[in-house]
């Protein structure tokens, strides 16, 4: 299998899988999405709430922003040696929020959330909470777990993850009469005009909508828009959670766990 990388950033990660099937993409891609585990607010005390939010829907909220996560700090609730249902500093975080309109009606950001360990925080400090009217309080103590996107969409480390064919465009080689109908249609602007002929400009783009082929009025049309059966373009996107690369990484290791139980399984039946 080959990898090449056409984008990483902090957030993102585009890449190109050669070598590869779809069996083996969608089990990284639904991986990624639900068993890669983040840290996220699993319960919520409140101790003064006189805003206009119900304690639930605020709960709800603070459940709902990411936190920064550090997989390598915390066990899994249900793997931790504590086994208590309240946890232990090993797979627990606690975060308190003390925020309270003197002057006037005010937003609470995610920012306000203070937490016992300085690297488990909110991914961004301008996520708004609540807004608070003139004297209204919000007190509370949240505590986060790691948990998986299939028991809850709050642990998904991912906003997007997702792959596609890598497509493979054959335009035409003649000068082709007046119209330029496939460039215009194009959603992605995958095609450009040179020299009077129709030019890929950007073949990564594509998504093999097929709107140019329809749009082209010569049947059948001389361009050609297939795929590569072996080859993939990824992109996954994180909440901010944890960096692209380690969900990636992380969606690996776990495939990889379960095969190792599949073969383990398949040695303890009875031949
Ligand atoms: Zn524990």
């Amino acid at each position: 299998m080959k990898i090449e990388i056409l984008e990483k950033n902090d957030n993102n990660l585009r890449i190109v899988v050669r070598d590869a099937d779809v069996a083996l993409m969608n089990a990284l891609r639904r991986i990624a999405l639900a068993e890669v585990p983040t840290m996220a607010i699993e319960e919520v005390v409140m101790i003064d709430n006189s805003s206009i939010l119900q304690d639930e829907i605020i709960a709800h909220r603070l459940g709902l922003t990411p936190l920064k996560t550090d997989l390598d700090a915390y066990n899994l609730p249900e793997a931790c040696e504590c086994k208590s249902e309240f946890g232990c500093t090993q797979c627990r975080v606690t975060l308190t929020l003390d925020a309270e309109a003197k002057e006037g009606t005010r937003t609470v950001y995610s920012g306000e959330i203070v937490s016992e360990n300085p690297e488990i925080i909110p991914v961004s400090d301008k996520i708004p909470i609540v807004k608070l009217a003139k004297n209204q309080k919000l007190k509370l103590e949240a505590y986060a777990r790691l948990g998986k996107g299939k028991t809850h969409a709050k642990w998904q480390p991912t906003s997007m993850c997702a792959y596609k064919y890598y497509p493979a465009i054959t335009v035409p080689t003649e000068k082709c009469d007046e119209c330029t109908k496939c460039v215009d249609i194009c959603p992605k602007k995958v095609f450009a005009m040179k020299d009077e002929k129709v030019d890929v400009r950007d073949l990564l783009a594509c998504n093999l909508c097929m709107d140019c082929v329809e749009a082209c009025p010569k049947k059948p049309a001389p361009l050609k828009v297939e795929w590569e059966k072996n080859a993939f373009i990824m992109s996954i996107e994180s909440t901010g959670a944890l960096p692209p690369e380690r969900i990636l990484k992380e969606a690996t290791k776990t495939l990889g766990t379960q095969l190792n139980e599949v073969e383990e399984l398949l040695k303890a039946e009875p031949q």
